[in-house]
């Protein structure tokens, strides 16, 4: 069984009837990246840059952020990497940046929504993203996005940030790719819209599917209710990747069904582009890519689509490939 997996490094993952799929990592340091050699991943899909901020104990200056992602973009050797921007609040807090209590801090003020509050902040970030730019292949993605307007700011102040480095002689990359998470049932219903103005989305089903469901991921009481499985949560990430795809946008997943055997299948059926997984997943979704045709995990995922509860499109994934 390792053995066989071991085979599979260096291998494209692509499924018997050729369609490539990227098999891409999470990290959240770039200590992290030895695991992803380690595993063969194709690239980074999550760098949750959060860390570089709750391991501190000031806000982390410009060129500490600088070294930590040219690191990434080194390290991984012209792979691409996926660097999301801070995504602080809700459940992570930094001791250094009071923030008032808030009833529902999964609704409040976090991510790009402080992003944008903060510009001082974002900015620093932006700064170093773009200077460690040259070192590698970078894209970069914002967190949380629940509205047109909030996406147009951040590309204004990306704008910004050019420009700043433009004026000071600073070489960035001009080829740098801009995504946005899909985290928020907002941006996925208007996923038609947003796709004319980014390069790719990266769905996070681990926020999508509190959203979407109104069960807060950490409430343990009422984890039942949580499950990736969701007919309405697997209606917004088909209808997702089906707008990306009309504007020639691809699309990823980074949330943890992405690394999921019994949901990679209904992914693959859907067109998903790229799967960003914890580094031990990869070889084994890379095995279970390149054993299947796409042309049957399409017919696959319209039934699935036609199913109403969890428990019965599990069932039907069960039936079909854990025989
Ligand atoms: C997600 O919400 O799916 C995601 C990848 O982000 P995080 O788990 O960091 O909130
Ligand atoms: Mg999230």
């Amino acid at each position: 069984e390792k053995k066989a997996l071991e085979l599979l490094k260096g291998k494209e993952s692509v499924t018997l009837d050729g369609r490539r799929v990227e098999l891409a990592g999470n990290i959240g340091t770039p200590n992290d990246i030895e695991g992803l050699i380690k595993n063969d991943a194709e690239g980074v899909g999550l760098y949750r840059t959060e860390f570089l901020y709750m391991d501190s104990d000031k806000l982390p200056e410009e060129d500490t952020q600088f070294e930590a992602y040219k690191a990434v973009l080194e390290g991984m050797s012209g792979k691409p990497i996926v660097i999301r921007t801070l995504d602080i609040g809700g459940d992570k807090k930094l001791d250094y940046l009071p923030l008032d209590e808030e009833m529902n801090p999964f609704l409040g003020y976090r991510a790009i929504r402080l992003c944008l509050d903060r510009t001082d902040i974002f900015k620093t970030q932006l700064r170093a993203l773009y200077r460690a730019s040259v070192y590698g292949k970078l894209r970069i993605m914002f967190p949380m996005i629940s509205s047109l307007e909030e996406l147009l700011q951040a590309k204004e102040i990306v704008k910004e940030v050019q420009a700043e480095l433009d004026a000071e002689g600073i070489a960035y990359a001009k080829d740098v790719e801009i995504g946005m998470m899909i985290e928020v049932p907002s941006a996925a219903v208007i996923s038609d819209v947003l796709a004319k103005h980014v390069d790719f989305f990266s769905i996070g089903t681990n926020d999508l599917i509190q959203y979407t469901t109104a069960v807060d991921r950490m409430n343990q009481k009422i984890s039942y209710l949580y499950n990736q499985f969701n007919p309405a949560v697997l209606r917004l990430i088909k209808m997702v990747i089906d707008n990306a795809h009309k504007e020639g946008k691809w699309v990823g997943m980074c949330g943890e069904a992405a690394g999921d055997q019994m949901m990679i299948p209904i992914l693959l059926g859907f067109g998903l582009d790229e799967f960003s997984m914890s580094p031990i997943s990869i070889l084994p979704a890379r095995k279970l890519i390149t054993s299947v045709n796409e042309a049957d995990m399409k017919k696959f995922a319209d039934e699935v689509l036609a199913m109403g509860t969890a428990e019965e499109i599990k069932a039907h994934v069960a039936n079909t490939f854990c025989k």
